[in-house]
């Protein structure tokens, strides 16, 4: 039983005995005698006929009758409201249909018409304009009544509205009816939710079973049955072309959403994407208590809720307690039906809050997710042989999946209704215990100010990258989360214990000594205070704080990152205060969305802007191709400011054309009488190529996001482009290639060439593929004639940007000269952020990065450099003991029976080389210089980590020291070109805002990059 202690254990087998408190327990309405529990007991009303085909159906598409429940093995008929065989032709969960989002939303809207038990709400569009909708399904009355019943639940929601009066509160528990909230097929190949929904919603809105009624009468149950629209309309292309070819292989999904396949799921924190912005407007809105998302890729029903360790660190522990009721109740009622391979805990750990259903726990409500067994991608009734790892008995799984059975997409839909009913009929009979959580955990997210604290977090108003600032601060908006600005100036006591309160005061090595520490901080007027005395506090609190992962935590597989601490990532200054007088400063709630302010000062024809690695700089660049924008290779002084290396000195552009611009994107320029005197070149607007491969999408579109917010055009190519165009760099200044996933090999090889060509193509059956990029075939890789095209490219002039796994493939296929590659061991780094030291400032790549960077790091890769073409590091570090011999351990050794050695004979002293250098060419390597790099084409280390003591920023880091100080961001001039390398990923799930310059700034130098460069004397 691993970690779980005995009492736990116990604790938890009382909960699994009993479905629900009775003492908290209210039937299903005054009308019902109080002995009368038959809404507890799952079943038809054999009043109610049902419809006979339809149910027929269901017992032919069910492959065993154990994969059946008394909720599901029948379906009530109704003279007036459709079944979803109305548009789909058969019943749900058939073998050969998977609905497009239209026609689930044509059945939707059909039984609104139909019931007025239904309504559907439209909550948003995707990316590609697709429309999200949302269903509540209650009662007549219920429906009818939503706006009021939704003010009682808004004043739970915040209990600052009533004065926090735990009476009124309770008045309102008692009264109010809660909001159930589910969400399908977010993930595209997890297929069944839909169909399942679809029925769902017709078995809420007709059944008249008291079981069923009792949800009805006392739960609204909303659904959003698609979230991922445009990855479902993709995936059910797939699934059509599929049934056409049913002797060919299909071509694998790999877009999903416009952006981001899997990872839409990990998108909570940032809210980058539409599909998580719309979810959580929704979750909010409508004041739910609960955010049930469903997932498909575990046998049979896996309840992973209550997961494992180490559990989120900013929860409510009362939450972290209903997950565990919620969860044991529902393995226990599916058992007790018959139903095996029904289970909770397993491995997943709900450590990351980046999980869409996270928003409901970060937001004082429930979060929930269901794994159930999906087809991957298919209709089709197929046999499964399950893993023995998955089939096998354990303590968390006692009645475990069977080892090999036919499975249909009916079984998971059967699965996934009886889950889910068990669990609305739970929360309806246990609404007054739910809502009074919700209500104190409400109160607890805003008294946190004043008990565990932090009191505030505070954003001083002259951070150096404001525009940064405002960009996290917009994050903590879209988060629903209170901002307020100071009117005066204030002074707050600052922590005493504790390391790191800020990237502001974190020296080179972490920050982690206080003794020196300033006791008291003053901050200017205008200064962001994000109070921690508001409902959803939790949420910023878990976004803008530390994240900590012990190496020694029983846990040894993450689910996800380990660290993400937003204000680190974003490279903005924010202070963690738990001096509660911090409340009290004067200051004014912020209502409108937060800007940087912008704009042009002062007068004279040519214009400066400071390089503080804002990201707005290469949007400006680009929204003025006809300025003169020129960057300072030197830090310099004009009309009384300080200007970085890298500044902008701009001329042949109007005052208030650049007023206008730099208004618009929050960047301060300062009008100069004259151009400064220093040494600048040109900031290009360079013409970019995003490459992809077609083995995978996924980390990629968080780079296309990027660009596509920031406005930076670019061409998106894949690699059988590049195999057919030897000219790239009359096309091109800039490639960029993104972590691809998979070897170097990999991506020159691509996929098998056996079977079958795999079309990724818009055609009549599939209409919505084809939009980001197509192919004929999606097998072929690079192959030899694209990776010889790349290598012309960079020969030519051309830089190339490799990053992670692509940086990998350009070091092993001789893209660049001495670099190597180094992989941390497994495990010792699972998305953490790293702190960096800057090696060499002078590089463009540096511009506006302060000294100490937290980058992301996914595994704790890093590089070595040497001035030999072999790539590996020779020479020692210079201060190695000495060998045995006489004397003590400072002694020189002495040689007997022959004199002391004259100075001519003494080799020089070697110099110590670190980790992130490259060893001193040696005169032995001098004799024959065929191996030696010429000074010129020599890596240039731009980027290392830090030292061991300070190199963890957040998440988990496994001792370091094979990590420490290793270089991370290496340029290494080819031929005319530069291939930039990567051990970061410096572009990930719009978090790593922060490392965003570097490469920007590589497209900016693209002809440059050897600026202010001092090359080796030999
Ligand atoms: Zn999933």
């Amino acid at each position: 039983m691993r970690r779980y202690p005995v009492v736990l254990s116990l604790f938890l087998a009382l909960i699994a005995l009993t479905p629900f408190n009775p003492a908290l327990a209210q039937g299903p309405g005054p009308a019902r005698a109080s002995a009368d529990s038959s809404f507890l007991k799952p079943g038809r009303d054999p009043n109610q006929p049902i419809d006979e085909a339809y149910t027929r159906k269901i017992h032919e598409y069910t492959t065993e009758p154990f994969f059946l429940s008394p909720l599901v093995d029948y379906l009530p008929a109704s003279k007036t409201v459709p079944t979803p065989a109305a548009v789909l032709g058969d019943i749900a969960g058939a073998p050969t249909k998977l609905p497009y989002s239209s026609e689930v939303y044509e059945y939707m809207r059909a039984l609104e018409k139909a019931s007025p038990r239904v309504k559907v709400y439209s909550i948003g569009r995707t990316e590609e304009g697709r429309e999200m909708i949302a269903v509540a399904v209650a009662s007549e009355s219920l429906l009818a009544n939503l706006d009021a019943n939704r003010a009682k639940l808004a004043k739970l929601a915040d209990p600052r509205s009533i004065g926090m009066n735990d009476a009124e509160a309770s008045k309102l528990a008692a009264d109010a009816t809660p909001v159930y909230y589910i969400t399908g097929t977010i993930h595209s190949p997890e297929t069944g939710a839909p169909t399942a929904l679809m029925e769902l919603a017709y078995r809420l809105a007709v059944d008249e079973s008291p079981y069923i009624r009792n949800i009805r009468d006392h739960l609204i149950t909303l659904i959003t049955p698609v979230v991922e629209v445009d990855g479902r309309d993709r995936q059910v292309d797939i699934f059509r072309w599929h049934m056409a070819h049913p002797d060919s292989t299909y071509p694998r999904l790999v877009y999903w959403g416009h952006y981001v396949a899997h990872d839409n799921n990990r998108d909570a924190m940032g809210l980058t994407l539409n599909l998580s912005q719309n979810v959580l407007d929704t979750y909010l809105g409508w004041k739910a208590q609960l955010l049930h998302d469903l997932h498909e890729s575990v046998p049979y029903l896996y309840d992973n809720t209550i997961g494992d360790g180490p559990y989120n660190a900013w929860l409510d522990p009362l939450l972290t307690n209903e997950w565990q009721m919620i969860g044991w109740h529902n393995v226990q009622e599916m058992t007790r039906m018959g139903m095996p391979g029904v289970f909770a805990h397993g491995d997943f750990d709900t450590w990351s809050p980046g999980y869409l259903m996270f928003m409901a726990a970060t937001h004082n409500g429930i979060s929930r997710l269901y794994e159930t067994f999906g087809n991957g991608g298919t209709a089709e009734t197929q046999e499964r042989t399950l893993d023995p790892d998955e089939s096998s008995r354990t303590w968390f799984r006692q009645n475990p999946p069977l080892p090999r059975v036919m499975w249909s997409l009916r079984n998971n839909n059967n699965y996934e209704q009886t889950g889910i009913l068990v669990s609305l009929a739970y929360f309806a009979n246990n609404r007054r215990q739910f809502l009074e959580n919700f209500y104190e955990k409400s109160k607890r997210s805003i008294l946190k100010a004043r008990t565990e604290g932090p009191a505030a977090y505070i954003f001083p108003a002259d951070d150096p990258r404001p525009g940064a600032q405002a960009h996290l601060l917009r994050i903590l908006q879209k988060q629903h989360v209170e901002i307020s600005r100071a009117t005066s100036p204030f002074t707050v006591a600052l922590p005493t214990t504790g390391g790191r309160s800020s990237k502001a005061d974190s020296s080179k090595k972490g920050g982690s000594d206080t003794a020196s520490a300033p006791k008291t901080r003053s901050f200017p007027v205008g200064s962001y205070i994000v109070r921690m005395d508001q409902p959803y506090s939790r949420i910023a609190d878990a976004l803008l704080d530390y994240q900590y992962w012990s190496p020694d935590d029983p846990q040894k597989h993450p689910y996800d990152d380990t660290g993400w601490t937003f204000p680190e990532a974003f490279d903005v200054q924010a202070f963690r205060i738990t001096d509660t007088t911090v409340l009290r400063a004067s200051m004014q709630q912020v209502k409108d969305s937060i800007r940087a302010p912008g704009g042009v000062s002062g007068s004279g024809s040519a214009f400066a802007i400071n390089h503080n690695g804002d990201n707005a700089l290469i949007t400006l660049r680009y929204r003025l191709p006809k300025a003169d924008i020129q960057m300072a290779e030197e830090p310099f002084d004009a009309a009384g400011q300080k200007f970085a290396r890298g500044s902008f000195i701009i001329r042949g552009v109007s005052a208030s054309d650049l007023d206008a611009a730099t208004k618009d994107l929050g960047l301060r320029a300062r009008a100069l009488a004259a151009a400064p005197k220093v040494k600048t070149h040109p900031a290009r607007a360079p013409r970019v190529a995003i490459l992809h491969t077609w083995l995978g999408t996924q980390t990629e579109g968080w780079w296309r996001q990027a660009f596509d917010n920031l406005k930076i055009p670019y061409d998106y190519i894949n690699v059988q482009e590049v195999a057919r165009t030897p000219q790239l760099r009359t096309k091109y200044d800039v490639i960029i290639f993104p972590p691809a996933g998979g070897s170097g090999m990999s991506i020159i090889d691509g996929m098998p060439m056996w079977r079958n060509a795999m079309p990724w193509k818009k055609s009549e059956l599939t209409p919505n593929i084809g939009l980001l990029d197509e192919t004929d075939d999606m097998r072929p890789g690079l192959g030899l004639d694209g990776l010889d095209n790349l290598r012309k490219f960079v020969a030519a002039g051309g830089v190339l940007v490799g990053v992670e796994n692509t940086a990998e493939f350009a070091v092993d296929f001789g893209f660049t000269s001495g670099v190597s590659t180094h992989s941390a061991r497994n495990g010792q780094v699972v998305g953490s952020f790293l702190r960096t030291n800057t090696v060499d400032d002078a590089s463009p790549i540096a511009y506006g990065i302060g000294d100490s960077l937290a980058v992301y790091s996914s595994e704790g890769s890093s590089f070595g450099v040497s001035n030999m073409a072999s790539g590996r590091s020779f020479g020692g570090n210079g201060d190695s003991e000495r060998a045995t011999g006489r004397g003590t351990a400072k002694d020189p050794d002495v040689v007997q029976g022959r004199p002391a050695l004259a100075p001519k004979f003494e080799a020089p002293d070697r110099e110590a080389v670190k980790p992130w250098q490259a060893a001193p060419v040696t005169d032995e390597q001098l004799r024959y210089p065929i191996n030696i790099i010429p000074p010129e084409q020599r890596p240039r280390v731009v980027l290392r980590f830090a030292d061991a003591s300070g190199l963890l920023v957040s998440g988990l880091l496994d001792g370091g020291t094979g990590i420490a100080q290793r270089p991370v961001v290496v340029d290494v001039p080819v031929q005319q070109g530069h291939v930039v390398l990567f051990a970061n990923n410096p572009v990930w799930r719009g978090e790593t805002i922060g490392s965003y310059p570097l490469v920007f700034n590589t497209l900016l130098s693209f002809d440059n990059l050897d600026a202010g460069r001092k090359l080796d004397k030999r």
